[in-house]
C-alpha cells in the first residue's frame, strides 16, 4: 500500500509578551480565575477580575480572596460589560485593557464578549473554547530568566504539559541562573566593545590632529597603537563569535558549572580557552579568523538534515563563509546560523563551469582574508561532485595544506536504502555500481555491461531514461556500425526503482521494470533530483504487483525512529 502524504498542521506564531504594568481582564470566580490571576502576576501586570457576587453565583476562590484582600487584585463585584475592556485599561492606551481572560462557564457571555474583544482587536482568551480565542496560553517551565513554553496548538494540554516537563527535566539544575550569567558575559563583551570602538574613534581624531607633524618626534603612545578598522572589527566578532561557539558546544552541564563562577573567571577562560579541552580547541581553530585562512569540503548527504556527519554540522557552525551547492538542501540550509554569508552556486545547464569558477574564486578571496570557508555540496564530495577538482584547483595555488575534505553520506547508497533496496544482499547481489546517466558535454556515457548479480545505480539519468533504457538492452549506432556486440544486455524486464527527493518530506519511489521506467516517468512527471536504481536486488524485499506496469510510494518516513518502521516493503 503506498504511504499516504503526512498531514499539514496549522502551528501559532509563538512570541514573548513582556506584559510588565499591563492591564489583565480576568472573569471569573474559580481555580483557573484564580490560575490566571497569578500568571497575570508574575508576568509583572496588573489584573482586575471581575465576577458577579450575587447569592447564586460561585463564591470566590480563596486564592482570589486572598489577593483581593493584600491588595493585588482589584475586584469588581458585578457583571462584565463591554464598556469595561474600554475603560479599565491604561491612561496611555486611552483605558483600553492589554488582555481579557474569561474562565466563566457562562458560553453567552463569553461568546459575546469574545466578539467584542474581537472586532476591538483585544487579545482574548476563553477556557475550553478555542473558536472564541485569539491567543492560547503556553504550558509553561520557569526557572530564573528562563522560561520553556509548550503547546499542541489545541491537541490537548495534559500532553503538552508532559512533553514540557519531560523537556525542562532534560536540563541541568541551575540552567535559569546560568542563562543570567552568561547573559551577563555576552552585556560584558558587548559593553567594552562598544568602550573601545569609542576609545578608538577618540585616537582616531587625535590622529588626524597629528597628521602633517614630522612623525620622529611628539607622537603619542595611542599612536603607536592604533588599530586598523577591520582589526578591531575582527576582535569583535571573535569575541561573540567565541561567546556563540561556547553556548552551541558546550554541554549544558558545563555551561551551568562555568556560569556558577563569577564573570571574571568566565571572561579569562576565554583568553586561555583551549588549554584543557580538545573540544575547546576545535572551537578555537574552526571559529576565530585565524591569520590563516582554511578551505572545508564537505558533503551535507541525501537530504533530511539528521543525515549530516557531525563533523559537518559543526564545519556549517563555525564557517565564515558558506559557499553552496545549488542542490544543497534546504533543511541543511536552514541550519546556517543567521550572520554566515551564504552563497548558493548559480549553476544552470550551459553555465556550470563559469558558476564553478565563480564560486571558487570568491572562496579564494575569502581565504586569502583568513576566513574558514566551507564548499558545502550535496551528498558526498567526491562523488560526482566535482569535489576532486575542486581540491585540485587549490592545491595548484599552493594551499592544499589548508584543505580539509569531509564526507557526506551518497544518494547513491542511501536513496535506494530509503526506497528499501538492499544494494548487496546474499544470493541476489553481490556487487554495486555507481555510474552517471550523463558524459562529459552532455554525450552519453559508455553503458554498464549485463551482469545478473550487479546492482547498478544511475545518477543524473532521469532526464535521458529513454536514451539509457535503449543503451542498455540494445546496442548503440557505434557499437553497431564497428560490429562491436559483445557487451551483455539488460533483458527488459529487469527490476528497476526510480528514487526521487530521497529523505526528503516529499520522497517518492516509482517500483517498474526497465521496459516500462520511461513510461512511468512520462505519467508520473519528474521530481528531481532522482536516480535510477537496476536490479534484482529491487525485489529483494518487494513483491511486484503482475497488474501493473508500476507502482508509485510518496512520502518519507525513514528516520522516524520511535515509531515501527515501514520502509515500503
Ligand atoms: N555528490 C552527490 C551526487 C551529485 S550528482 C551524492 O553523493 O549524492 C547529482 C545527482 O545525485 C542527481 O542528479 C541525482 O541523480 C542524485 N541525487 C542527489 N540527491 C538525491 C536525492 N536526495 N534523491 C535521489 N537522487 C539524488
Amino acid at each position: 500500500m503506498a504511504p499516504t502524504s503526512p498531514p499539514i498542521y496549522h502551528t501559532s506564531l509563538l512570541t514573548a509578551i513582556d506584559a510588565r504594568s499591563h492591564v489583565h481582564l480576568i472573569i471569573g470566580s474559580n481555580s483557573l480565575a484564580a490560575t490566571r490571576v497569578t500568571q497575570s502576576l508574575a508576568s509583572g501586570a496588573r489584573p482586575i477580575l471581575i465576577s458577579p457576587a450575587s447569592a447564586d453565583s460561585q463564591p470566590l476562590h480563596h486564592i482570589l480572596e486572598s489577593h483581593i484582600s493584600s491588595g493585588t487584585l482589584i475586584y469588581h463585584p458585578r457583571p462584565v460589560t463591554e464598556n469595561d475592556i474600554l475603560t479599565l485599561g491604561r491612561p496611555e492606551i486611552n483605558g483600553i485593557v492589554d488582555a481579557v481572560f474569561i474562565t466563566s462557564p457562562d458560553l453567552a457571555q463569553s461568546k459575546r464578549i469574545s466578539d467584542f474583544c474581537k472586532r476591538n482587536r483585544v487579545p482574548v482568551n476563553v477556557v475550553d473554547a478555542p473558536a472564541l480565542c485569539t491567543f492560547s496560553l503556553l504550558s509553561t517551565y520557569t526557572d530564573g530568566p528562563l522560561q520553556i513554553g509548550v503547546t499542541t496548538n489545541g491537541r490537548g494540554c495534559k500532553l503538552a504539559s508532559r512533553i514540557r516537563r519531560e523537556v525542562a527535566a532534560s536540563l541541568p539544575t541551575g540552567m535559569g541562573e546560568a542563562c543570567g550569567k552568561w547573559g551577563e558575559v555576552r552585556r560584558r563583551i558587548q559593553d567594552e566593545d562598544k568602550a573601545a570602538t569609542e576609545k578608538r574613534k577618540a585616537v582616531d581624531s587625535s590622529v588626524e590632529v597629528d597628521e602633517g607633524v614630522d612623525d620622529s618626534v611628539d607622537q603619542t603612545a595611542a599612536f603607536n597603537k592604533l588599530v586598523t578598522e577591520t582589526e578591531a572589527e575582527d576582535a569583535k566578532t571573535r569575541r561573540i563569535r567565541w561567546l556563540s561557539q561556547v553556548c552551541e558546544y558546550w554541554p549544558l552541564k558545563k555551561l551551568v558549572e562555568v556560569g556558577k563562577e563569577n564573570i571574571e573567571a568566565v571572561l579569562d577562560a576565554y583568553h586561555a580557552s583551549s588549554a584543557n579541552s580538545q573540544q575547546d580547541q576545535l572551537i578555537e581553530q574552526q571559529s576565530l579568523p585565524s591569520k590563516k585562512g582554511l578551505l572545508i569540503l564537505a558533503g551535507s548527504g541525501p537530504g533530511h538534515p539528521d543525515l549530516l556527519t557531525r563533523a559537518t554540522h559543526r564545519a556549517i557552525l563555525s564557517a565564515d563563509l558558506i559557499l553552496a551547492d545549488k542542490l544543497v538542501p534546504s533543511g541543511v540550509l536552514d541550519l546556517i546560523p543567521r550572520r554566515t554569508p551564504v552563497s548558493i552556486a548559480r549553476k544552470f545547464p550551459g553555465n556550470a563551469d563559469a558558476a564553478q569558477e565563480e564560486l571558487l574564486t570568491s572562496a579564494l578571496a575569502a581565504f586569502n582574508e583568513g576566513k574558514t570557508v566551507l564548499r558545502l555540496k550535496q551528498g558526498d564530495p567526491f562523488l560526482y561532485g566535482r569535489g576532486g577538482e575542486e581540491v585540485d584547483f587549490f592545491k595548484q595555488r599552493g594551499l592544499g595544506h589548508r584543505v580539509v575534505v569531509l564526507p557526506g553520506l551518497t544518494s547513491a547508497l542511501s536513496a535506494p536504502l530509503f526506497a528499501g533496496v538492499p544494494v548487496t544482499q546474499r544470493d541476489v547481489a553481490d556487487q554495486v555500481l555507481i555510474c552517471t546517466g550523463t558524459g562529459k558535454k552532455g554525450r552519453p556515457p559508455t553503458p554498464p555491461e549485463w551482469v545478473g548479480s550487479r546492482t547498478v545505480v544511475f545518477l543524473m539519468a532521469l532526464h535521458r531514461i529513454g536514451g539509457l533504457v535503449a543503451e542498455l538492452t540494445g546496442y548503440t549506432a557505434d557499437e553497431e556500425e564497428r560490429g562491436k556486440k559483445e557487451r551483455g544486455l539488460w533483458p527488459v524486464d529487469t527490476p528497476c526503482a526510480v528514487v526521487e527527493r530521497a529523505s526528503c518530506p516529499d520522497q517518492r519511489v516509482i517500483r517498474t521494470t526497465l521496459r516500462h521506467v520511461e513510461e512511468a516517468i512520462e505519467a508520473e512527471g519528474s521530481r528531481p533530483p532522482g536516480l535510477l536504481v537496476v536490479g534484482r536486488a529491487c525485489e529483494a524485499l518487494y513483491t511486484p504487483d503482475k497488474d501493473r506496469n508500476w507502482v508509485v510510494e510518496d512520502g518519507f518516513a525513514g528516520l522516524e525512529l520511535d515509531g515501527v518502521r515501514d520502509i515500503g516493503v
